[in-house]
């Protein structure tokens, strides 16, 4: 029986700017995850606004759209059993002071929208935001 999964991970752009890359990937390899696909893009506002429609009708999304395309960022495909939610548990809560030690959000995150890192929150949604970034 294989339950592997895939779910894509982002790296934000506060977290590239302050070169957290090779911790925050550490934490996923000691985590038992794979990075089976990566790039370093930067990404144009409109593509943040595809990218998280779902948030549209937030009062936060305009900011948060500005956000993700204002420098470069890191989209991986993470591979491991059970990684959509083993992922989300790595990455802590979304709000890094509300984030359980340890996790990525409360080590590196540094407010409710600087925090560090996304994560697909279902498997359905990994599919469609792995698809985003990485159908050719
Ligand atoms: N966000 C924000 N203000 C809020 C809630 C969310 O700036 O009040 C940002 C934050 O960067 C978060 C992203 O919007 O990571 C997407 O929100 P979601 O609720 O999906 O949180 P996540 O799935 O990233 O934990
Ligand atoms: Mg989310």
């Amino acid at each position: 029986m294989s339950d592997v999964e895939h779910t894509l991970s982002i790296i934000k752009p506060d977290a590239v700017e302050r070169n957290l890359e090779k911790n925050i990937k550490k934490i996923f390899f000691d985590k038992g995850f794979k990075i089976v696909n990566e790039k370093k893009i930067q990404i144009e506002k409109n593509e943040a606004e595809r990218f998280y429609k779902v948030h549209e009708t937030k009062p936060f999304y305009n900011d948060l759209c500005s956000y993700l395309s204002s420098g470069p960022i890191i989209v991986m495909v993470l591979e491991k059993k059970n990684a959509v939610l083993d992922n989300r548990k790595l990455m802590g809560a979304t709000n890094p002071k509300d984030a359980d030690e340890g996790t990525i959000r409360a080590k590196y995150g540094i407010s409710i929208d600087k925090n560090s890192v996304h994560g697909s929150d279902s498997v359905e949604n990994a599919k469609i935001e792995i698809d985003f970034f990485f159908k050719d």
